[in-house]
């Protein structure tokens, strides 16, 4: 019997085991190949829902499934910490000490915002990157009643757009509570341009200025004083505010550095077309959990799942599993509360925003319902 292990059952993971066990259901169904992920999480979440929480226009529940029905029946589920993968033996070990054979491995760990890594953010400001964090952001806008709002961001982060769909998003609330013309919102950013992603970068400046949103670039947070409410960038600028909300650095899980496969940030070495780590011939990573300079997203998450769901089916078949990833993202971009607009790219490609509409919008709420079809592997 051949073994195929899922370390992480979040997007990436959950898609590319559905993707398999739909194209290996006789494989599966006959006992010649087990599909299992490894899930330390009883809930699957939604991550993309935190955005909405935090404007009072989701609840928590609305994005969350149990990891048991969001995979096939056909699909082995161990719940639990996975402690370390040991390449050489080619096995998983749990961390009761549970020890998972594979014959293939997909690394799907995703990242993880570490808020304290900014001195002071979480004692004086707020993020949105996790459920308990939208929550008391949520509570935060609700009783803010004007004042200077100020966004700093951490690299790397995951989902490179989110930013700037909540300064766009806040505007717009902010208009619709009677409170724009008592706010002063200020973005930054890291480094000498408004996005990390050039076209981005070019689209948002003037709709920015459009609404009136003081830009700082060069800001890379350093220290935040929570009494005296001022934030202090890396470059020596500080700016005050009254409410802070900041994008957290995001790092690699600890499964990968405890075993001794990442780099300094956790991220996995992984080959930028066959997805392979660097190195290993039967381990595969993809996701938030490789070290590729592409953006950390779902959509990434998703289109390396087709590849790798493929390639693996195929190898198991006794192909050579020779599809390549192209470096396909598509982001959606929320540009106030009633329009968005979306951007698609890939490693040749440069993202350039189309105009923004309500229909766009329209689709992105559709996609929030529809994640549950792609994870199933359907979509
Ligand atoms: C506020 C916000 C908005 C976003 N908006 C968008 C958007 O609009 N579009 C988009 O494409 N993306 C968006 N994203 C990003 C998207 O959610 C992530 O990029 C995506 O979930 C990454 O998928 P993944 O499979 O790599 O990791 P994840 O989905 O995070 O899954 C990783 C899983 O592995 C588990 N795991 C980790 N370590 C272990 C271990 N040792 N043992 C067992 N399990 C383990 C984790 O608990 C988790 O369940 C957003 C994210 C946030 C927070």
């Amino acid at each position: 019997m051949k073994r195929v292990v899922i370390l992480g059952g979040g997007t990436g993971g959950a898609i590319v085991a559905n993707q398999m066990v739909r194209q290996l259901h006789q494989e599966v169904d006959a006992g010649e190949v087990e599909l299992t992920v490894i899930s330390n999480v009883e809930q699957h979440v939604y991550q993309p829902s935190f955005l909405y929480v935090a404007f009072d226009l989701a609840i928590p529940a609305d994005a969350k499934r149990p990891e048991r029905q969001v995979l096939d029946r056909r699909i082995h589920l161990v719940e639990g910490e996975a402690d370390r993968v040991d390449p050489g033996q080619h096995q998983v070990i749990m961390s009761d000490g549970m020890e998972l054979p594979y014959d293939f491995l997909v690394i799907a760990t995703g990242s993880r915002p570490v808020p304290e890594d900014i001195e002071g953010l979480v004692e004086g400001g707020h993020h949105f990157y996790t459920e308990e964090g939208a929550l008391k952001l949520r509570d935060a806008l609700q009783s803010f009643k004007g004042g200077r709002v100020v966004l700093v961001v951490g690299v790397p982060h995951k989902c490179p757009v989110a930013p700037l769909e909540f300064i766009l998003m806040l505007h717009e609330w902010l208009d619709g509570r009677g409170l724009s013309s008592a706010t002063h919102i200020v973005y930054t950013y890291p480094i000498g341009r408004l996005h990390s992603l050039q076209g981005v970068a070019e689209w948002v400046g003037p709709v920015f200025e459009a609404r009136g949103i003081e830009c700082r670039t060069f800001f890379n947070p350093e220290i935040i004083d929570p009494v005296a409410r001022t934030v202090t960038s890396l470059e020596g600028e500080t700016l005050s505010y009254d409410l802070l909300v900041g994008v957290p650095p995001h790092l690699g899980h600890d499964v990968i550095a405890r075993s001794g496969l990442g780099d300094s940030g956790n991220w996995v070495p992984t080959d930028r077309h066959s997805l392979l780590m660097q190195g290993r011939d039967d381990v595969y990573v993809l996701g938030d959990a490789t070290n590729l300079p592409i953006s950390k997203a779902g959509s990434t998450a998703h289109f390396q799942a087709d590849i790798v769901a493929a390639n693996i089916v195929n190898r198991l078949r006794g192909g050579y599993g020779s599809l390549r990833y192209d470096g396909k993202v598509f982001c959606f971009i929320e540009t106030g509360l009633n329009e968005a607009t979306y951007v698609t790219f890939d490693y040749e490609r440069p993202p350039a925003p189309v105009a923004s509409g309500s229909l766009l919008h329209l689709y992105k709420l559709a996609f929030n319902r529809m994640y549950w079809l792609s994870t199933a592997g359907i979509l």
